[in-house]
């Protein structure tokens, strides 16, 4: 059943889309999904939809949002370096001397660079570095070389990292994980499900924008789709690294994470107990999961149009937040079984 096409996912790690700017994400769905059986559209927001063509009364939205963390160009120096406004959570740890990419909104060039700070504002050991101080350097002379490539405040900055596998094929490393990972099992899943006939519930697929700055293209998902049930995809940092956490989940190999709390929603306990029955049922393993630091889109789709049931599934990623993280293609596999498994005992039983 799953065709692990891992080029999906090396192409929506490295395409560039940060909140706001998620295009070539959108691009990247748009020409992956079944356009036979799938009707596709974009909101005003930059959300994109992919649906199943059953007309039935009922539906179910699965989200994943297609933003990564990155920057925006914030102001460019006389002598030509970069400073950035962050777009995500960004810890100065994970930022010195790592490469990156600015793309020019005029023509859509992209340029490399890398991340510096002035040496007197940094080395200091006791001090994490604040992204405020530092700066892209993409080895221009000055200012004007800067603009006449088309660089202008507000273009994005991503990190560029070359997606590969590692030594353990199922281990991927990558950029934007967060959550592109989940794009393509959204991908996945909505083409699997076109070949379905179900008789209570379209499925609504949604690439989500602006999840990284405040869960916004979520709100307007849900006010737009008004579904029945939402399930939402998310990843969440992997506990299984030297020293992470006592309480050891999201352990990359070991199956998706079905979520109980997270700090903008507590998930809906008969879905999620029913999600986690059809789990166990199907032999499909799964991971007890709970954002304790965070939240998803289901912070602001549980409370809209008098109360949705939502469910999050989270995949456990090493090294969130940062320009280089890694994935278990394993995990992805079993996602998407779970959900498929999900979809298709909902539709019986038309909960
Ligand atoms: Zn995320």
């Amino acid at each position: 059943m799953f065709n692990n096409n891992i080029d999906l996912y090396k192409m929506l790690s490295l395409a560039d889309g940060v909140a706001g700017r998620e295009s070539e994400v959108r691009e990247i769905i748009k020409k992956s999904v079944d356009s036979t059986n799938l009707k596709t559209w974009q909101d005003n927001f930059g959300n994109f939809y992919v649906q199943t063509k059953y007309n039935n009364s009922k539906k179910i939205m699965i989200c994943a949002h297609m933003d990564e963390v990155g920057f925006l160009v914030k102001h460019i120096t006389e002598d030509g370096f970069i400073y950035m406004q962050p777009l995500g959570g960004w810890w100065g740890h994970v930022l010195l001397g790592q490469n990156v990419t600015i793309t020019s909104r005029k023509s859509g060039e992209k340029f490399r660079g890398v991340i510096g700070t002035t040496p007197s504002k940094g080395y200091n050991p006791d001090r994490v570095i604040e992204p405020s101080a530092m700066y892209v350097d993409i080895g221009a002379e000055n200012i004007d070389a800067i603009i006449a490539m088309g660089i202008q405040p507000g273009d994005m900055i991503t990190p560029y990292t070359i997606p590969e596998k590692l030594l353990d094929n199922n281990y991927l490393l990558g950029k934007a994980w967060d959550d592109r990972v989940n794009c393509g099992v959204l991908v996945h899943v909505m083409n699997e499900i076109s070949n379905l006939s179900l008789k209570h519930y379209d499925i609504v697929g949604v690439g989500t924008a602006q999840e990284e700055v405040g869960t916004r293209g979520a709100k307007i998902a849900a006010e737009t789709i008004c579904p029945d049930i939402a399930i939402v995809l998310d990843v969440a940092t992997a506990k299984d690294t030297p020293g992470a956490d006592i309480y050891k989940n999201r352990i990359l190999g070991r199956g998706p994470g079905i979520s109980l709390y997270d700090k903008t929603a507590i998930s809906s306990l008969e879905l999620t107990d029913t999600i986690i029955e059809i789990a166990k049922d199907n032999n499909i393993p799964f991971q007890y999961d709970m954002l304790a630091g965070g939240g998803t889109d289901a912070g602001v789709i549980h409370i809209s149009n008098g109360g949705i049931p939502t469910a999050v599934l989270t995949l456990g990623v090493r090294y969130c937040h940062s320009g280089a993280s890694i994935v278990h293609m394993g995990d992805v596999e079993k996602m998407i079984e779970l959900i498929l498994q999900v979809i298709i005992e909902l539709d019986k039983c038309s909960m």
